[in-house]
């Protein structure tokens, strides 16, 4: 009964608070312009982290404007990772655990970041958006059903020669903005907020280089996600398998009966993938996992194929592991004089399998979101996250909508109430994590 006071009470403050919630000092949408602009693009097979230097520009951006606003114990590491901690306004803090909330600066290798130029079409009246410097690229609203929760909104979007990157600097943005939003409402009482903006998300490796004990983070939110209202505590399971062909390699003039060219036995493996569902990604969806071979070495003496595996259930990723080394034995069986190496490394595991110790993270997520008017869902994703590596590493960390769609390609875009709303969530988060500690005590 006292627990349910003492929530009722703190139910009604918030609605006070609301009621009169200042606005910040720039919002989330006039931010994401200006982080739009930087070019921060990440490349796949780098030595270094970050993998471009250039991500830099935008981290010294934000380290300024985190020291504008007043937050803590602002760096950029070597590796390009801007930390920063809000300190939270309650009589004791400790009480409170210090939540961390993480967007990535990078763009993705699949589509140029370089000289964005942001279309915005103010007040949406429905149809498709046609992108102003190509015209062949269009949004349609078949493709985009959520268009139509968009009518009124003023749509941000790229030319149609480049990503917009709303991957990530939407969650760049929204969590500045939320950082400005208490800021200026000191009314909104919040415990310790940690606060990370990470390089390389989209090629892997930047994340390696968190330092998390220093960070202090005890739970976090990555703001990386897609439409309103997405909210995912699930990813992948991920493993990848490399299997090695050995032949023997002679030189052709005089390799009767001395080669064994492992080129065949790699071929014919390959060639004895089920082509059908739902073994391949370009055949499967939702829930489904897949095997997928992404790339391949071959010369006579050896050949290697590498695989990806995917399942959101380890029950998944052990029964492809037994498909690909049916494949294996069948393939030794045709070819017994090429030797056949089977090796599995783990990539991630479904963050799940940590989350579910933890339902408060998406349950006061969901809750944040309704009270900023977004009705939310819990919706596993077909990747990882930043997330999936911290949770494994003893950091739970659940991921965020941004209000984005289409990510990596030229149709991506989000909206202002897209920016507004997750922004709102962030702000409501952050109390509920405050009133959650009432609630308990
Ligand atoms: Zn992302």
């Amino acid at each position: 009964m006292k627990t349910l006071i003492i929530f009722f009470l703190a139910l009604s403050s918030f609605v006070t608070a609301t009621a009169q919630v200042k606005p910040p000092t720039e919002t989330a949408m006039d931010r994401f312009l200006r982080y739009a602009k930087i070019d921060t693009q990440s490349a796949e097979d780098q030595a270094t982290v970050p993998s471009t230097r250039k991500q830099f520009d935008l981290a010294r951006l934000l380290e300024k404007e985190l020291k504008g606003l007043g937050v803590r114990d602002v760096r950029v590491s070597e590796f390009g990772i801007v930390y920063g901690m809000v300190p939270g306004n309650l009589a004791d803090n400790s009480k409170v655990p210090t939540i961390g909330f993480i967007a990535h600066m990078d763009t993705s290798p699949a589509v140029s970041g370089a000289n964005v130029t942001v279309n915005i079409v103010k007040n949406y009246q429905g149809g498709d958006i046609v992108l102003p410097n190509d015209k062949t690229q269009v949004i349609s609203v078949a493709k985009n059903p959520d268009l139509k929760n968009l009518i009124g909104d003023d749509i941000i979007t790229a030319d149609g020669t480049t990503l917009l990157g709303s991957d990530d600097k939407s969650g760049c943005a929204e969590i500045m903005t939320m950082i400005d939003t208490l800021k200026q409402n000191p009314g909104i009482k919040h415990g310790n907020i940690a606060i990370a903006f990470t390089p390389d998300e989209e090629v892997g490796g930047g994340i390696d280089k968190f330092e998390i004990e220093k960070w202090g983070a005890k739970f976090a939110y990555t703001v990386d996600g897609e439409q309103l209202g997405d909210i995912s505590n699930e990813t992948w399971s991920a493993r990848t398998a490399t299997v090695t062909f050995h032949g023997k390699n002679t030189h052709p003039g005089t390799a009767k009966g001395i080669m064994i060219n492992s080129l065949y036995a790699a071929g014919d493996f390959l060639a004895n993938f089920p082509a059908n569902a739902p073994n391949r990604p370009e055949t499967t969806e939702g829930r489904v996992g897949f095997v997928h071979p992404y790339s391949a070495n071959m010369t006579e003496e050896t050949s290697t194929i590498k695989i990806l595996i995917r399942d959101f259930d380890l029950s998944g990723v052990a029964a492809k592991e037994t498909l690909l080394k049916s494949i294996v034995a069948k393939t030794q069986k045709k070819y017994p004089t090429v030797k056949i190496d089977y090796e599995s490394k783990l990539g991630y595991l479904n963050m799940k399998e940590v989350l579910k110790n933890y339902p408060q993270l998406t349950d006061y997520a969901i809750e944040a979101a309704k009270r900023a008017g977004v009705p939310s869902e819990l919706r596993p994703i077909r990747g990882g996250t930043d997330g999936s590596n911290l949770t494994a590493r003893g950091l739970p960390t659940p991921n965020l909508f941004t209000g984005g769609h289409n990510f990596h390609g030229k149709l991506e875009f989000n909206s202002r109430k897209g920016l507004e709303k997750t922004t709102d969530t962030l702000v409501n988060l952050v109390q509920i994590w405050a009133e959650g500690q009432n609630r308990l005590r």
